[in-house]
């Protein structure tokens, strides 16, 4: 009879906690089946979309993403969209293990729902960005309210998601919009480095700005309406993984952060404190 081995034991274990993260394999690899055919079948999408997401993904799909507390974490950020251009990051961010926050137009949900629906299915987070884009800080508390819950039930009904965050057009906020955000539970989301994209339209230009300022815990503003945003994405993802940054949601970056979401309060960065304040006379898109 064979003696009982201490390392046999260990090989049992093993075989237990692979068999338990198979499970959980096979479980997320099902939802991005599910995804992917949800944006294969986007009427909106044209073939070259199509091509690079279910490639991509599917391959990427067989690694689980975790987000690991004690390393470097960034959130990358995209507003405006959905647009055409979304499913291309979201197949880049997939490719290097990656999520990312996408601050939506209300509006545009209807012409753009299978993107965002893909999207969110794939563990991306969704949160509005107003109804039509207008700045809410020369509005009247019921506006202010109306493009809030507006955005918000449409991102119910089409996502099934309850976004706690809503980022202001123009990054614009004042006292009125944020006594509307705290009474609607929503927590106002900025950032701590701009990538000047819709200034620059110039991946180069993209590329510098994120990478000369990124640090653990910045928020990162950018826009998935530009092909040269979703151009320089092919650059800047692989490059934050590089350099060891875990691309997480926003929600993640403050989790692990320890930051609790109020509403009515304001966030732009996750760990430290951020060197670039975020610009409440913001001119951009
Ligand atoms: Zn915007």
């Amino acid at each position: 009879m064979r003696k009982f081995r201490p390392a046999s034991a260990l090989f049992v274990l093993l075989l237990f906690l692979l068999s338990g993260s198979c499970q959980r394999g096979t479980t997320l690899v099902q939802t991005e089946a599910a995804a992917v055919t949800t944006l294969v079948a986007a009427e909106n999408m044209d073939e070259y979309d199509v091509v690079w997401y279910t490639t991509s993904s599917v391959q990427a799909a067989s690694r689980p993403i975790f987000v690991d507390p004690n390393r470097p974490a960034v959130a990358l950020t995209f507003d405006d969209g959905p647009s055409k251009y979304t499913a291309r990051i979201c197949s880049i961010l997939r490719e290097y293990g990656g999520k990312a926050t996408f601050c939506v137009i209300g509006n545009r949900l209807q012409d753009y729902t299978s993107y965002a629906k893909a999207a969110y299915d794939l563990g991306f987070e969704i949160v509005g960005h107003s109804w039509d884009h207008k700045n809410l800080s020369t509005l009247a508390d019921y506006q202010i309210e109306e493009e809030l819950n507006r955005t918000q039930n449409e991102i119910r009904t089409v996502l099934g998601a309850n976004p706690k965050f809503f980022r202001p057009p123009y990054g614009a906020f004042n006292q009125s919009v944020k006594n509307v955000s705290e009474a609607s539970g929503l927590a106002i989301l900025m950032w701590s480095v701009d990538s000047r994209d819709w200034a620059s339209k110039d991946v180069d230009a993209i590329y510098s700005k994120i990478m000369n300022n990124v640090q653990d815990g910045s928020i990162i503003l950018c826009h998935d309406i530009y092909e040269s945003t979703a151009d320089a994405m092919a650059r800047v993802i692989p490059a934050l993984v590089e350099a060891g940054y875990q691309l997480v949601t926003v929600s993640e970056l403050l989790t692990i952060a320890d930051k609790s979401v109020v509403a009515g309060k304001n966030y732009n960065h996750g760990r430290y404190t951020a060197t670039t304040s975020a610009d409440e006379t913001y001119d951009g898109e």
